[in-house]
């Protein structure tokens, strides 16, 4: 198997004094643990670029957590992705639960967003995942199946240059991970869908992952890393889960 990919998703949190702090401690930790994980940090837009200079030379690159689907014009607050990827972006979070939920972006739109961000070199980490609702009404392989099917429509090549994330509703920011063979099931599943040339791509698990949970989910076999919230905010923690 590759290298576990581990990227932490700092949603609206951070400062410049905190996020230099915390890129420190992260760097001196990856290091002293002799990490071979990929490793990679979203920050919020206006702290992007202090993240690059940061981490400019070292192994751990940098993405957002969100991107237009629009190249550009008549957009007020939204940034392309050919404005992040000019300064060293690697990734673009798309379809986050969160922006889902709260800002009412459709399926359509989060495909969008991935294939804006594929088109100039980002890799898109596209986030799917059920609500508690949802795993109740056993509709849980539906609703990820109707999440990834406007992505899939755009075409195998975009797919194979995608990161998927599972990340249950449930399981985000409420200390209830999903078990590894619950993750594990969605994964298969997911992994079951994909088109034959991008059967490979990673699917990384997100949901309250922690030092004391990461190695056994990541032992999944379908599992190839993690999608970090809180855990990414305290440098030991997310070393810890990069290096489990
Ligand atoms: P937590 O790790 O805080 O549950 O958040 C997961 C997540 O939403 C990452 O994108």
């Amino acid at each position: 198997r590759a290298n576990k990919l581990v990227i932490g998703n700092w949603k609206m949190n951070g400062s410049m004094e905190s996020n230099h702090a915390l890129l420190d401690g992260v760097l001196v930790g990856l290091e002293q643990a002799g990490c071979k994980a990929v490793v990679a940090v979203c920050s919020p837009f206006p702290y992007l670029a202090q993240v690059a200079g940061l981490l400019k030379g070292t192994a751990v690159s940098w993405g957002a957590q969100d991107v237009s689907a629009h190249g550009q014009g008549a957009y007020t607050g939204e940034v392309s992705a050919a404005m992040l990827s000019e300064f060293g972006c690697r990734w673009a979070i798309v379809g986050h639960s969160e922006r889902r939920a709260m800002h009412q972006e459709s399926a359509q739109l989060v495909a969008d967003k991935a294939e804006a961000a594929a088109t100039v070199g980002l890799t898109p980490v596209f986030c799917v995942g059920e609500t508690l609702a949802e795993r109740e009404a056993d509709r849980v392989q539906s609703v990820i199946a109707a999440q990834l099917a406007p992505l899939f429509a755009k075409g195998d090549d975009l797919v194979a240059r995608t990161v998927v994330a599972y990340e249950p509703v449930w399981a985000i920011g409420t200390g209830k991970t999903a078990s590894p063979e619950q993750a594990q099931q969605v994964h298969g599943f997911i992994r079951a869908q994909l088109p034959a040339s991008a059967k490979s791509i990673p699917l990384l698990y997100g949901g309250s992952v922690k030092p004391d949970n990461a190695a056994t989910l990541f032992a999944m076999d379908d599992i190839d890393g993690g999608l970090i919230g809180g855990a990414a905010l305290v440098a030991k923690d997310f070393v810890a889960i990069a290096a489990a």
